[in-house]
């Protein structure tokens, strides 16, 4: 069942197509607009962009960290655009957007973390977009809970942050994040008083199915709303490498047992990214 490309047939991506797909796009070129579902050629933007939805990244797009997954460029980060929570508010109302995700790279060489702009971009698409329902999919702020505040503030529908692996894995994949540390910030979310909070973990990483699980519980004990499961995928050859490919009755499983933990929405299938389906989850 494998591809020319050597991967499993369930992961062959269907073209994107369709008027609203089209209308999009032409936007995006048009105006230079910046979209994570455009610079990481994501396989759901047929189908995303054609409901209305589309994941927004802030603060530039070089990394202070160096996360062995990610597609990302890591360096040093460019100066704050203290106009790109207007322009993205704008680029959301050009697009007509119903349900927005906003993301970052994460920007440890500033004292806020970043967590300024990120409030002022929540408040500017609110402004110029009452009717635009948000997720904000923040990086871990190292824990800290003066700029996990800023985020609670503004009230998006969605707190997001991914938790990516297992345990055992997360050195190795995310390098300078800590397992636990996540694991607080979704705790912290949840007891100030955040609607829905959600986050995503990759498969094929070499996690074993009691990991997963173990993964799960974890979650739960934090009280998470909405688990998003997904296939990792190299985005090039210097990344790790996928170490299996899930089956499509595996991820199904994991849906089973992550419905029957409690949480409130659990996306699991290959194609799965954390943005994926968003706008359901604020339900
Ligand atoms: Fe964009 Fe996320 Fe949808 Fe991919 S899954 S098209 S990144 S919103
Ligand atoms: Fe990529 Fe986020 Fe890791 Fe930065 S912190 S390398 S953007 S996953």
């Amino acid at each position: 069942t494998l591809t020319p490309q050597g991967k499993p047939k369930w992961l062959r991506v269907k073209l994107p197509t369709g008027k609203k797909y089209t209308e999009l796009r032409g936007l995006v070129d048009k105006y230079k607009l910046n979209t994570i579902c455009t610079s990481g050629s994501c396989p759901n933007m047929g189908e995303c962009w054609g409901e209305g939805t589309a994941t927004f990244m802030i603060l530039g797009n070089i990394c202070t960290r160096s996360c062995g997954f990610c597609g990302v460029k890591t360096g040093r980060p460019e100066t704050v655009d203290w106009d790109e929570p207007e322009k993205v508010a704008r680029s959301i109302k050009l697009m007509n957007i119903k349900h927005a995700v906003l993301t970052s790279v994460d920007r440890d060489d500033l004292k806020d973390g970043g967590s300024i702009i990120w409030a002022e971009t929540v408040k500017a698409v609110r402004r110029m977009n009452p009717e635009t329902t948000l997720e904000t999919l923040i990086p871990d702020f190292q824990g800290m809970e003066r700029h996990l505040d800023r985020i609670i503030a503004v009230r998006p529908e969605v707190v997001s942050h991914n938790m990516e692996t297992v345990r055992r894995l997360t050195r190795e994949v995310r390098i300078q994040a800590k397992y636990d540390r996540s694991l607080e910030v979704l705790r912290y979310l949840k007891e100030q008083g955040v609607n829905r909070t959600k986050t995503g973990i990759m498969l094929g990483l070499g996690e074993t199915e009691e990991e997963v699980i173990q993964t799960m519980h974890d979650l739960k004990g934090v009280h998470l709303d909405v688990l998003t499961i997904g296939q990792y995928l190299q985005p090039s050859k210097k990344h790790l490498p996928v170490k299996e490919f899930i089956t499509p009755d595996q991820f199904k499983k994991y849906e089973t047992i992550g419905l029957e933990l409690g949480f409130k929405h659990v996306e699991s299938g290959a194609l799965v990214r954390s943005s994926y389906k968003a706008q359901k989850h604020i339900l």
